[in-house]
């Protein structure tokens, strides 16, 4: 594998060159990013692809500002790479009027719309749309514009040259909050303590995926869905592509700090035992601690004589482990929430309505 750090960019000529069955039409633009330390080391999608036809997976709560435009948008950018597509919109559980706007939309443009019939989260509204989309490719991005539809045709042309995932990578943070960016720091180095599974930082929802990602996504037995986690478990060619979002265009966030904390939680008891190993670590040491301690108290008594003393230490002793095993039987707890999540085996959405005017209803 070729050691870069993800940032650099690479030139047309060094490109995909390195997978020998790129034809040259394919050539991916100067841009193109490789986020080599995060790439699975998988075999290129054999090639030619067959034609194109791609669906658009557009996931939507309280988008009543952006929705219309943005899937008109939507549809010229998708129209430039191909006659063949459909747009899935999501309405997650929308209490404005996002319903009757999607409606309207469905009737005009090649859209399925999917009425979710409650508010289940953005991963249960993408593993709707994923479910629903029949295309050779599959895209993931949002209602509200941040995702820039300008990267399109570079997604396709790296999906063309033998990529199976091509996802976007936030590289400015600089807009976000001093604790929300040690948050997230701190929450990939957790998540990427095991060896097997590395999720790329700062990667999000933004991706285009072949059919055969698709399908292995939609084959995944779990109830609780963290998606980010999903995408780089499935493995396949993976390319980066790095982008700096835009501003929201209307509305705002459905993402406060509280829900990031669930959703970071959700992530590391889906991908990582670290936090169970972590209290195992810190059991045996206090347990050699206390073992060494109780040693020299009996030394001291027997060599000095010395009376019973101390009680100070042993009141703040008491506190102490009785707070670490709170802590331990805590963070059990989640893991336990979690089997019990998955062992209800209810499914992860409900559709509540289905419109389709999509080309391939029939299919
Ligand atoms: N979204 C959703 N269900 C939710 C929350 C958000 O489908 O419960 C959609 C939302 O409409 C948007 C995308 O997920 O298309 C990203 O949401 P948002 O912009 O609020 O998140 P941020 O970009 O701030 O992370
Ligand atoms: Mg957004």
């Amino acid at each position: 594998m070729r050691c870069m750090t993800w940032m650099q960019p690479l030139h047309a000529e060094q490109t995909i060159d390195t997978m020998t069955e790129t034809p040259a039409p394919y050539r991916v633009t100067p841009n193109a990013d490789y986020h080599a330390d995060y790439a699975p080391a998988a075999p290129p999608a054999q090639l030619p692809r067959a034609p194109l036809r791609l669906s658009c997976v557009v996931p939507a709560h309280n988008e009543e500002a952006n929705l219309e435009d943005f899937v008109r948008a939507l549809a010229q950018a998708a129209g430039r790479l191909t006659p063949e597509f459909e747009i899935i919109i999501v309405n997650d559980g929308s209490r404005d009027a996002t319903h009757a706007v999607a409606l309207r939309l469905a009737q005009d443009l090649p859209v399925r719309y999917l009425a979710l019939s409650r508010n289940f989260g953005k991963e249960a509204a993408l593993t709707a749309g994923l479910a629903h989309a029949r295309g050779s490719a599959v895209l993931l991005i949002d209602a509200d514009f941040q995702h820039p539809l300008e990267l399109l045709p570079e997604m396709h042309a790296l999906w063309l040259a033998g990529y199976d995932m091509v996802y976007g990578v936030i590289v400015d943070r600089g807009f976000e909050s001093g604790t929300k960016r040690v948050g997230t720091g701190l929450f990939y180095r957790l998540i990427n303590t095991g060896k097997q599974v590395k999720v790329p930082p700062n990667a999000g929802d933004f991706r285009w995926m072949d059919r055969r990602v698709a399908d292995a996504l939609n084959a995944l037995p779990e109830r609780n869905c963290f998606m980010k986690g999903l995408y780089a478990w499935v493995g396949f060619k993976a390319a980066a592509l790095p982008f700096v979002p835009h501003d929201r265009a209307g509305g705002q966030t459905s993402f406060s700090m509280r829900r990031l904390g669930s959703l970071a939680l959700l992530g590391l008891t889906s991908f990582t035992t670290l936090p169970l190993r972590v209290w195992s670590i810190v059991g045996s040491l206090v347990a050699l601690l206390a073992l060494v301690y109780g040693a020299w108290i009996t030394l001291d008594t027997i060599l000095h004589g010395t009376d019973l003393q101390g009680w100070p230490t042993l009141a703040a002793g008491i506190m102490l482990f009785s707070g670490v095993q709170l802590m331990s039987i805590g963070i059990l707890g989640e893991y336990i929430g979690r089997i019990y999540e998955e062992v209800k085996r209810r499914p992860t959405y409900l559709v509540a309505r289905d419109e389709d005017n999509s080309p391939w209803r029939d299919s």
